[in-house]
């Protein structure tokens, strides 16, 4: 055990333990009294212990935790014996009780109810709702699909960097800028690092990636949108195509899936969630392919016009129907589409088109990315045509006057990522603390 432990975790003892005397911590999860014994549910970390109470062993202990609130944390000290009842095929005997803090009752939310809560009412009390373990589950599933990611771009030779996130321009448009006051100035919280990731691409520093808040004012309540998300970001220089931008989105989906399955197992078990391989190379549907499909579905889509959320969802459910794929590119954006996105180049052979692509997850976008304009007179001609004050991004465009190399990239929401990985019905379920247009606490 490291210096720093001084409580043996369930999931440590083993019938080494047998006969000796250990320190465990945790909560009270339930208690039971039957006369002569009582049992105690001590639920840590990793699970539960069974603690044992004989009245005739140690009348004073039986007394004193008869009398302990439900989710109290304890310290038992006492000797590990084998079990035929206990769950775990041990129980404790304890020579003392410690209560560390106690618990108020009722309970703001139950901890072991059967009768499920609603979301709200568990994000208001999230340290309650993270005690059950299939809440637990989720955030450590992120944390591997983190590592995940970051194991498969550092393998790629991408660098980690970290950009501003209080910042005097948007990227995204105005609408869902959160001002605030800097210093005697105006700015705003960085949307998304995109003008900083194009700048290094004039830098030498050519494959880079950011895993970071990004801040959106969403207006609409919605289970896909929220106001501060966790944004990969991934940029690259010296590329020929938008294709080679889909290459990197496609190696870190599907590694970080099969790290999540290695390293997951009991976690994925307690949610009831199967990770299988996605079928590779993702396939690529072209925007106009995609319309068609939905029309000959019963939607109709005006060209031009976004797929919505009704139009990816049908798509991921024809795409699932028909050919058992639930990752697939959609590829080939009209210009007009994404107008509002001054940086995307336009096809070189039609500029009617991009070369822009979503990744969508079951029906859900979860990336979003392609070829970025890097000849500075066409890209300021490209802000002009969207109305933007040039004067403005003279950061981000001077970069381009001095030697600026194709590039392209893509913003990759980690929380819908794993919201879709793990079927949830909200993204909300996984951010410890979610911001959204109604809630600032906690
Ligand atoms: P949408 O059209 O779904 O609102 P977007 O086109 O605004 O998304 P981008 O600006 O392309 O999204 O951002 C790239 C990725 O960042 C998205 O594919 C998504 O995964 C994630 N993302 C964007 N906005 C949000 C948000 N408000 N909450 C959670 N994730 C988001």
């Amino acid at each position: 055990m490291p210096s720093w432990q001084h409580v043996t975790y369930s999931r440590e003892i083993s019938s080494e333990h047998y006969g000796q005397q250990v320190t465990v911590g945790g909560w009270v999860q339930d208690l039971r009294n039957l006369g002569g014994i009582s049992f105690l549910q001590l639920r840590d970390a990793y699970g539960v212990i069974q603690v044992t109470m004989l009245k005739k062993r140690n009348k004073e202990i039986f007394e004193q935790v008869a009398s302990i609130p439900r989710e109290s944390v304890v310290l038992v000290s006492g000797i590990v014996k084998e079990s035929k009842e206990a769950k775990a095929g041990y129980e404790i005997l304890p020579d003392s009780v410690t209560v560390v803090n106690a618990a108020e009752a009722p309970l703001p939310l139950g901890v072991v109810d059967k009768v499920g809560a609603d979301l709200d009412t568990r994000l208001n009390n999230r340290f309650l709702d993270l005690r059950k373990e299939e809440i637990r589950a989720i955030f450590k599933i992120k944390a591997r699909t983190l590592e995940g990611i970051r194991n498969y771009l550092t393998s790629q030779n991408f660098t980690e960097v970290s950009t501003p996130k209080i910042v005097a321009a948007g990227a995204e448009g105005g609408a869902t800028l959160f001002p605030i006051k800097y210093f005697d100035k105006n700015a705003y919280l960085a949307q998304s690092p995109q003008l900083y990731k194009q700048n290094l691409m004039a830098s030498g520093l050519d494959k880079i990636f950011e895993i970071a808040p990004a801040y959106r004012a969403e207006a609409s309540d919605t289970i896909r949108h929220i106001a501060e998300f966790t944004s990969l970001d991934v940029e690259l220089a010296f590329i020929k195509s938008s294709d080679d931008v889909m290459d990197v989105a496609e190696g870190i989906v599907v590694s970080s899936l099969k790290h999540v399955r290695e390293k997951c197992k009991k976690e994925l078990e307690i949610l009831g969630i199967d990770i299988e391989d996605p079928a590779i190379p993702f396939p690529k549907v072209k925007y106009d392919e995609a319309i068609e499909m939905l029309a000959s579905n019963g939607l109709k889509i005006a060209h031009g016009e976004d797929l919505g959320t009704e139009g990816e969802k049908l798509l991921g459910d024809i795409m699932m129907k028909d050919r058992g794929i639930e990752l697939y590119f959609i590829t080939e954006f009209p210009t007009s589409l994404k107008r509002s996105t001054f940086y995307a180049k336009r096809n070189d052979l039609n500029p009617e088109l991009t070369g822009y692509f979503d990744l969508d997850y079951r029906g859900q976008e979860i990336v979003s990315g392609g070829q970025r304009e890097h000849r500075y007179d066409v890209l300021s001609e490209q802000m002009r045509e969207n109305n933007l004050n040039l004067d403005s991004f003279e950061f981000y465009l001077k970069a381009f006057r001095y030697g600026m190399p194709p590039h392209g990239g893509f913003g990759f929401g980690v929380e819908r990522y794993v919201q879709k990985m793990l079927d949830l019905p909200n993204i909300r379920e996984t951010v410890l603390y979610p911001r959204d247009r109604l809630r600032l606490t906690p």
